[in-house]
Order: structure tokens, then C-alpha cells, then sequence
């Protein structure tokens, strides 16, 4: 890092009557943790996005805290805890349903998160004796295993606005970086020098649009400079830990904002490079506008407090991609939903080399989008079966999108909409399935000829 250790600078301190942040605002098991830290004698700060949050009047998803405490000196004192990580070790402090995540200081340098691949389920081993390894070409930070001091934590941070330190000695914020004014005029900006941070670790540039987006701050210009320039440095990073990345981004109620941040800054490309692509060639198409449909669909799904899937995102963002591949597929004679399925596997397993995608979304994922052609079937018994289908509602949630979107017939949609909410009996007649004298279902010799009709009914991107 750029900033001494020795002779650190001292930090402005805010005195608890300048600055709003009140205890009835933390959460009572983050307070417990910080003053039992303190009342055996350690140094105990509230850190990183709750500080932020609270000061812009947000409130916080959960709480941070700092400590010259070591991991094992946290563990003794906390009846529920257990210390995760490989690369530097945490503490978890568990009060039923809710964490505290408590990290203690660490020296020069810098951070990163814990592996993409660490769980709670796994126990720690004993770091390493002190060192920070950087990888010589890339400059990346490989390992840092060094405890230090508050005034050495804060450098490794990443943007000033997550730099504040909230002591519960005397409840004063600490700020060495000019995080407090970064905070008041909106301002994102990277501690130290912005290119050698990104280097370290690149997924800070995710993280920069991400707090635009959820924030809405601005990015500073030496911040944003770089990020468009050194995108492609996200390619090392592994495809677990940009999954968590894409689902922050993507799944906390700002996704559509983040997506259009996202193109904005040439990072889509990095993160899904087959629907970069397709957009490059049709800004304004079908894939473009069921895009931001469903993203704001899903926003708001997260704003209402219903829950949303990945799986759904994955659909939506690949779908462009996913129904190139599927007409080629079916002009050459596959049948529609099996030529959806498998251009679904061509595309996933292309995804899979930026943003690994658990085959738990993946599966229902192609499924859902596999039965998109069954909605053309609108007559027989078959027909009604489908309403009782497994995946039926995700897939009918997704036609309304294609209908929205121009990918399908808005008509199609209205008419499963309307069959849905009928009486079972007035549901039959409208099938045609009310059983006739020979007990031979009405829609019968109907459905035979729809199937030549099947070309029409593969969902292909408008072009
Ligand atoms: P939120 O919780 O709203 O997502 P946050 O700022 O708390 O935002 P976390 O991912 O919870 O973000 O990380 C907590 C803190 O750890 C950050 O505020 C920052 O100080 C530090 N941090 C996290 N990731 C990095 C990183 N990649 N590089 C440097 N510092 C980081
Ligand atoms: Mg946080």
C-alpha cells in the first residue's frame, strides 16, 4: 500500500455529538459483540457498509466489526462462535438467526474477501507465519496473513466510504481517508492508487458498481477511469466467487440499475460475454427489452419482499443467446423444446467459464425455458395438465415477460392468464376437453393437426 505504517497518520476523530450514527440504530447482537470486546479489555469498532449505511440514512444489511482481538481471542470470549476462512481467518458470532462477522485488524495491505470456497462448515487452519504474497505479473494480491492495528486495517480497505470506523469506546467515527466527506457529497472513491487496487483485486471494480448502483453515489473520476481499461483482469477470478458477486449485484432489489452500470463501464462483457455480444449487435431488441423487464420485475419482487431466484435471472439474461442457438437447432429438425434444452446446455456450459451457475439453477433453468413452446398448446386434456405442472408458474412467469417483451404473442398470454383463474368446469370447456359421448376428449383431433403447425412456435429472438 502506498501509506506507511509507521509513522501512520492519526485519524480525524468525529465526536459522537457531530455525527447521527445512535446505538438504537445497531442491532442488539452487534452491539452485545462490541461491548463485550471491549469489557475484556480489546479495542471493538463498528466497520465497513453498516457504518456507511446508517450515515446516509440507510439501513444496514449486517453488521461488521473490527477488533485488535485475534481470531482465537474472539472465540473464547463468545459462546456461539466458529472462525471461517482459509486465506485469513474470521470470526463468526452466531445470536440465533443472526451473525456478527468479526474480523481482527489486519496489517499493511490488503484484504480480500474470504475464498469464494470457504464455508462455515469449515474449520480454519492455522494461518501461515506473516506474509503477503502478490502475484509478479499481475500484481494481485494471492496472500495476506498479517494482524495488525486499527491505523494499518484501514489502508487495506476498499473505498473510502467503507472505511469508517465506529469506536463504542466513545462512540466517535474514525476517519483516516476522508470517508465522512466521500459520504456527505456521494462519492465513491478507491483508497490509494485506483490501478493498483483494482490489480490486487480486480473484483473491486464489481464492487464500485455495485455501490453506485445501490447507493447512488458517484464514481470519482480516478476511480472510474480505470475500470474500463482493466475489465479483463476479471477473467482470473474464479467463477464461484463471481457468482456472489452477480448475485449482490443482482438480487438486492438495484439489478436493473446494475445491469445498465454494468454495460455502461464494458463489464457485462466480462461477466456474461455471450449476451454482451448479442446486445452489441441489437441494443434495442427482443433480448434487450426482456431484459430490463425482468430485471425490473425482479427488483421489485425484492422490494416487496417476495422471494426471486437466480434461476429466473440466469433465463432472463441468457435468453438472447440461448433462442440464436435453439433456431438453429430446430431448423434443422429438432423438436422446439428439446432444441431449447439443448442450445440452454450449449450456452450454460459457455457461462459456466466467467460465472459458475450451480446446475440447481441450471436445470430448472432450462426446463422452464424448454416449456415455452407447450403454451402454444391450447387445446385437450393436455393443455389443462400443464397448469399443474411443477415448473409451470416460473415458466408461465416467463411467458409474460416474452409477451412483454415482443418475443411472444401477447395473446398467448392473456389466455393462459385468463384459463388460470376459471372455474375447473368452464376451464375443460375451454380446452375443448369436456368429455363428449364417446368419452373421446373434444380437442382430440385438433391437437393432431397443431403439430404441423410447430415451426411457429419455437421462441426465436426477433430480428
Ligand atoms: P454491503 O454489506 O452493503 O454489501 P459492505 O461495504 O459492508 O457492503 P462487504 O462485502 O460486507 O461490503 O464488506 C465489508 C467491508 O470489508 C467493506 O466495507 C470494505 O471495507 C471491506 N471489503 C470487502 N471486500 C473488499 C475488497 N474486495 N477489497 C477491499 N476491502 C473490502
Ligand atoms: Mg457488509
Amino acid at each position: 500500500m502506498n501509506q506507511p505504517n509507521d509513522g501512520a497518520p492519526a485519524p480525524v476523530i468525529v465526536a459522537r455529538a457531530d455525527h447521527p450514527l445512535s446505538r438504537s440504530m445497531i442491532s442488539t447482537s452487534a452491539l452485545k459483540v462490541l461491548y463485550q470486546l471491549k469489557d475484556a479489555g480489546y479495542q471493538a469498532f463498528l466497520v465497513g457498509g453498516c457504518v456507511r449505511d446508517i450515515v446516509i440514512g440507510m439501513e444496514p444489511k449486517d453488521f461488521d466489526v473490527a477488533t485488535n482481538a485475534s481470531p482465537e481471542e474472539v472465540r473464547r470470549l463468545f459462546r456461539s462462535c466458529r472462525l471461517i476462512g482459509r486465506r485469513f481467518r474470521l470470526a463468526h458470532v452466531r445470536f440465533g438467526h443472526q451473525i456478527v462477522e468479526v474480523a481482527t485488524f489486519r496489517a499493511a495491505g490488503d484484504p480480500i474477501e474470504p475464498d469464494a470456497d470457504d464455508t462455515d462448515d469449515e474449520p480454519a487452519e492455522e494461518p501461515p507465519s506473516d506474509d503477503r504474497v502478490h502475484d509478479d505479473d499481475t500484481g494481485r494480491l494471492l496472500r495476506d496473513n498479517r494482524y495488525g492495528t486499527v491505523d494499518q486495517d484501514v489502508w487495506r480497505r476498499d473505498f473510502t466510504c467503507n472505511a469508517l470506523y465506529y469506536n463504542i469506546e466513545d462512540f466517535s467515527i474514525w476517519d483516516y481517508v476522508g470517508g465522512v466527506a466521500d459520504v456527505k457529497s456521494r462519492t465513491l472513491r478507491l483508497i490509494g492508487d485506483p490501478e493498483t487496487r483494482y490489480r490486487e483485486d480486480p473484483v473491486r471494480m464489481l464492487r464500485a458498481i455495485r455501490f453506485q448502483a445501490k447507493l447512488g453515489f458517484s464514481i470519482h473520476e480516478g476511480t472510474r477511469e480505470p475500470i474500463a481499461r482493466l475489465a479483463s483482469l476479471l477473467e482470473q477470478i474464479p467463477p464461484a466467487r463471481l457468482l456472489d458477486e452477480f448475485q449482490k449485484l443482482f438480487l438486492a432489489g438495484f439489478g436493473q440499475r446494475s445491469f445498465e452500470l454494468l454495460m455502461e463501464h464494458g463489464l457485462l462483457e466480462q461477466l456474461f460475454p455471450a449476451t454482451a455480444a448479442w446486445l452489441a449487435e441489437e441494443p434495442d431488441g427482443m433480448a434487450a427489452r426482456l431484459i430490463r423487464a425482468g430485471l425490473a420485475n425482479t427488483d421489485r419482487r425484492v422490494l416487496e419482499d417476495r422471494p426471486v431466484t437466480p434461476m429466473f435471472l440466469f433465463a432472463v439474461l441468457l435468453f438472447g443467446p440461448i433462442s440464436a442457438a435453439a433456431q438453429k437447432r430446430f431448423e434443422t429438425g429438432s423438436q422446439a423444446g428439446q432444441a431449447i434444452a439443448e442450445a440452454a446446455d450449449q450456452v450454460v456450459a459457455e457461462q459456466n467459464r466467467r460465472i459458475g451457475i450451480p446446475k440447481r439453477f441450471s436445470i430448472p433453468m432450462r426446463e422452464m425455458l424448454a416449456l415455452q413452446p407447450r403454451f402454444h398448446r391450447r387445446e385437450g386434456r393436455r393443455a389443462l395438465a400443464f397448469i399443474s405442472h411443477p415448473r409451470f408458474r416460473a415458466a408461465y412467469d416467463f411467458l409474460v415477460l416474452r409477451a412483454e417483451s415482443g418475443s411472444e404473442d401477447p395473446a398467448v398470454a392473456r389466455w393462459w392468464t385468463e384459463i388460470q383463474e376459471l372455474p375447473q368446469e368452464e376451464q375443460q370447456k375451454r380446452v375443448g376437453a369436456d368429455d363428449g359421448p364417446s368419452g373421446q376428449p373434444a380437442g382430440a383431433g385438433r391437437r393432431r393437426r397443431r403439430r404441423g403447425g410447430r415451426r411457429r412456435s419455437a421462441p426465436t429472438p426477433e430480428s
